[in-house]
């Protein structure tokens, strides 16, 4: 676990918007360069769609979200050099500590197409 990272997509998470209460924040990094940053949001994507828990779900899921991103700026061929993080934030009590998220089955499916071995997460 790079604790750098961690510790940004925490501060990152905290800021969002939840989606379905949820605010999860997912990055793909090479050795310590973050190259996308996707948050889980209402929006749909293509991506999102395939790769969606089932047909009625609307969410893009934070994975899923990098994905995307990382596909608008950089070519397919080197994103398997990429590792993946991913990082919830929930205010519980009066302070933000951190969830559990563990990607889904639609997500694990899209990273796994996408040939990303190494992923993390709290
Ligand atoms: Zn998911």
């Amino acid at each position: 676990m790079n604790r750098k990272i961690e510790a940004r997509l925490f501060e990152i998470a905290k800021t969002i918007e939840p989606v379905g209460q949820a605010r999860v924040v997912a990055c793909l990094f090479k050795r310590n360069k973050i190259l996308a940053i996707g948050t889980n949001s209402r929006r749909t994507s293509i991506l999102a769609r395939r790769y969606s828990k089932n047909n009625l779900s609307l969410c893009d899921d934070a994975e899923v979200n990098c994905i995307n991103r990382y596909l608008e700026k950089y070519n397919k061929d080197k994103i398997h050099e990429c590792s993946m993080m991913i990082v919830r934030a929930k205010f519980v009590d009066g302070k933000w500590e951190r969830g559990k998220c563990k990607p889904c089955s639609g997500c694990k499916s899209c990273i796994s197409y996408f040939g990303i071995k190494e992923v993390y997460y709290t």
